[in-house]
């Protein structure tokens, strides 16, 4: 099969990883008889250096006619960048909001996944990680409060500031869809998050995610307050699979549950709309205090094309050989950066390689 991959290499790192990734996806291409079509896609300051804007209608269009978008991660150096002393509307990261909005993003999935050889940075004792555990997030990503109406003004002489949480059934129940659909492709569990013994938002999401799980007998779910939720995170985070949740909780867990998997340079991300369609990024930004380097770590953004494969084109035994190639390298000891061991007695069992080698050590593995 022939894909169109748009590519946004984007800023800092974003270049290099990205070439990283798209080395793996021609040799996953080479190995089970698929081509990948690249059409870059300028975003982010290179588009501002480039056009004066951030995105432009032309990129959009671009995006548009791609099959899915490959990206690595856009902006610069926030205190001493010439991007940031341009408006807001101007600066890098518009250009990732209008895209996303744009294309009608409204899933975004963030496994996190704890690899036994890094162990070392996750900060929860080893009785909890046990074999270690693997959840994905799906987060509500274009309603709820962050999308609400909001003002600020004085009533009765005191300021007040109202921001509104709505959510619609509709909007509900294509997430929920999302979230099912995902978890028949891993171990068949929802955990949906809500805080229905307070909010009317959350009773209705709750209501939508029950009619939805009658058309998905072979998915088990639950429902759980999020309170609960995050504390279950770092007390038994085994117990997830898929996290289905609205937009502000799951922003705050998503980045809990980050946290606990340790380093920000192993963090795959995707954005999806209703349909095929899909948005891949690391989770991390542009990282400009390495840029230039060779030094970032490319797996992010790899395992972010590893997503693709899943989500867009439904190549799961390809996606699944990205996985266990990068779980390889690191049981053959390799590590960059960012994940090298903190313990000066461990570092004698690893290797400290760059970005390139990363990337060909992955494809020799696949
Ligand atoms: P950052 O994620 O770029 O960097 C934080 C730290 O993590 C840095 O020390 C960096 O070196 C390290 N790091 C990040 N990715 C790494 C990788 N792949 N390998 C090794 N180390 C890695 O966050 P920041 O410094 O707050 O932001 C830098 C720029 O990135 C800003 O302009 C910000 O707006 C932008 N940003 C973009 C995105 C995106 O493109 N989606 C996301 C977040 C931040």
């Amino acid at each position: 099969m022939e894909y169109k991959v748009g590519v946004i290499s984007g800023d800092g790192i974003g270049p290099g990883v990205v070439a990283e990734a798209k080395k793996v996806l021609d040799h996953v291409g080479e190995k089970y008889g698929h081509t990948f079509c690249y059409t870059e896609i300028l975003m982010g300051g290179v588009s501002i250096d480039a056009t004066g804007e951030p995105l432009t209608d032309e990129a959009i269009e671009q995006a548009k006619a791609s099959d899915a978008v490959l990206m690595g991660s856009i902006g610069g150096n926030t205190q001493t960048s010439p991007w940031y002393q341009l408006p807001p509307n101007l600066r890098p990261e518009a250009g990732l909001l209008k895209l996303r909005k744009a294309l009608n993003l409204f899933a975004n999935l963030r496994p996190a996944y704890l690899y036994e050889e890094l162990k070392e940075a996750c900060p929860l004792r080893d009785s909890i990680i046990g074999d270690g555990f693997d959840m994905m997030i799906m987060r509500e990503l274009t309603g709820g409060l962050y999308f609400g109406e909001r003002e600020t003004k004085e009533i009765d002489g005191v300021m007040t500031a109202k921001d509104c949480l709505t959510y619609n059934e509709n909007e509900i129940r294509r997430i929920a869809k999302r979230g099912f659909d995902i978890a028949r492709k891993r171990r068949n569990k929802v955990t949906s998050v809500d805080k229905a013994n307070v909010l009317d938002s959350s009773r209705l999401w709750r209501k939508v995610v029950e009619e939805v799980a009658e058309d998905y007998p072979d998915v088990t779910y639950e429902h759980m307050l999020v309170d609960n939720c995050a504390m279950q995170l770092v007390k038994d985070p085994k117990q997830f699979d898929v996290i289905l949740t609205e937009n502000m909780f799951g922003d705050i867990l998503s980045d809990e549950a980050s946290m606990v998997t340790g380093s920000i340079g192993m963090l795959s991300s995707a954005s999806l709309n209703d349909t095929k369609f899909g948005l891949y990024e690391p989770s991390g930004g542009s990282a400009p205090d390495i840029a230039g380097k060779g030094i970032a770590n490319p797996i992010a953004t790899i395992l972010s094309a590893a997503m693709m494969l899943r989500y867009s084109f439904d190549l799961d035994e390809e996606a699944s050989a990205i996985e266990q190639a990068v779980k390889q390298v690191l049981k053959d000891g390799f590590r960059t950066i960012d994940i090298m061991p903190q313990d000066e007695s461990e570092k004698q069992w690893v290797t400290q390689i760059g970005t390139k080698d990363m990337g060909n050590k992955i494809c020799e593995r696949i």
